[in-house]
């Protein structure tokens, strides 16, 4: 799950990160007053949503050459004319895709005088097992770039979970950013912080690009993005509560609530399988035979009438689907009672795309019968192979 960047700040703070003050806004009256509580004269008006690159961001309705999601203002009028120009329209960064995302929450900052920009993120290492700080001097840009351009300049420190979070970690993080004097002191101060909030929270990734110096040498937190680990997310109340479904897929949504496991694809055939490596192996078949999933759908071991129902709703919903290519192994379940679930299921929904089912396991030949004598426009395979061939061939007839 992941936050907006206020949110991520608020939790920051009670860790005693140093993060400048700021107010969040849903409405424009509400960024204004929330800019009249801070000292001024600069402020930022910083667009909330999902997705990095808001500053180098374009808002869909505005002229090309209108500023872009993150903005200083030098006075209450421009937080105003601001805020006016941001909310209720899409924003699209590199991170959003073209579609954009719709800005219906603001955040009014401080303005900071800065000096320099740097990189800080913590993620969880899978390579070694162990949280790592990534840092680098080049901060306030796509990281990636700089990991691809000047790799040299990205420095990894990993925290041993034995020996926790140690004085030294924090040295070798203040000299990989090459600071100096009390700045050097508060890097290390703020990377303790930043290793105990990410640990008790339960965070899968926290990055804070950028971390600045302002003129004065102190180091400020000026961006967070944070997610966590959704199965940790019950040990977390305060941080589940911060979860904003608007920018989530509807229908991923949907699909939690039926504990389904869907992702949305870009494909036009819609799959409905059991079990992650089997759905992983029909997206694979369905590329090899030359067309593109749809989803991807794992309704796992337990998979009721009524789960399969909502799994083909949510399937059907999205408008691209042209096909459904049901693949499942009857292993706990049996055939008969997932083709007993499917022939209701698109009884239910009024199927109007073809279906291609492929059953496996125990009580096959019961299932299979049960899907012959459905009177439903069904096409049977026989194995994996065959299933994606059938399915592909339905989705391209009369094309
Ligand atoms: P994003 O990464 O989504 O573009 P950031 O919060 O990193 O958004 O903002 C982009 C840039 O805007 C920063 O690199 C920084 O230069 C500037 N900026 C952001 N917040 C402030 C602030 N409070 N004061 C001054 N400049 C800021
Ligand atoms: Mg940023």
């Amino acid at each position: 799950m992941n936050v907006h960047e206020y949110q991520g700040k608020e939790l920051l703070a009670k860790f005693g990160v140093a993060i400048p003050a700021g107010y969040p806004a849903l409405t424009v009256e509400e960024a204004v007053a929330g800019a009249k509580q801070l000292p001024g004269p600069l402020y930022v008006v910083k667009s909330q949503i999902h997705a990095g690159g808001r500053g180098k961001g374009k808002f869909k309705e505005l002229p090309a050459d209108a500023k872009g999601g993150v903005r200083l203002a030098k006075s209450l009028e421009e937080v105003e004319s601001h805020a006016k120009e941001m909310l209720g329209n899409t924003l699209v960064t590199v991170q959003t895709g073209e579609a954009g995302k719709q800005v219906n929450r603001l955040y009014v900052t401080d303005g900071v005088d800065i000096a320099k920009e740097y990189y800080l993120s913590l993620l969880v290492d899978r390579a070694t097992g162990r949280v790592a700080f990534i840092v680098s001097t080049e901060g306030g840009m796509d990281i990636e770039t700089v990991a691809h351009d000047t790799p040299e300049k990205i420095a990894t420190i990993a925290i041993d979970p034995a020996s926790g979070f140690q004085p030294h970690h924090g040295r070798s993080i203040a000299f990989a950013l090459k600071l100096k004097g009390d700045t050097n002191k508060q890097a290390q101060v703020l990377a303790k912080q930043l290793y105990d909030a990410f640990v008790s929270l339960d965070c899968e990734m926290l990055e804070i690009n950028p971390l600045v110096e302002d003129v004065n040498g102190n180091l400020l937190v000026l961006d967070t993005k944070m997610s966590f680990d959704s199965n940790a997310l019950f040990r977390h109340p305060d941080v589940f509560a911060m979860r904003d479904e608007t920018e989530e897929d509807p229908a991923e949504i949907e699909a939690s609530k039926y504990d389904l496991a869907y992702i949305k694809l870009d494909g036009n055939i819609g799959c409905m399988v059991n079990g992650a490596g089997l759905a992983m192996a029909t997206m694979d078949i369905i590329k090899l035979n030359g067309a593109f999933p749809a989803n991807f759908l794992d309704v796992g071991g337990g998979a009721t009438t009524e789960k399969v129902t909502a799994a083909f709703k949510i399937i059907l919903s999205d408008p691209a689907v042209e096909g459904i290519l049901v693949n499942i192994f009857g292993g706990i379940m049996k055939c008969d009672v997932i083709a007993a679930g499917i022939i209701a299921a698109a009884k239910d929904v009024n199927l109007s795309v073809p279906l291609v089912v492929r059953l496996e396991g125990t009580n096959v030949e019961l299932g299979k019968e049960l899907l012959n004598n459905s009177g439903l426009p069904i096409v049977a395979a026989n194995d994996l192979g065959d299933a994606a061939k059938k399915i592909v061939a339905e989705v391209n007839k009369g094309k």
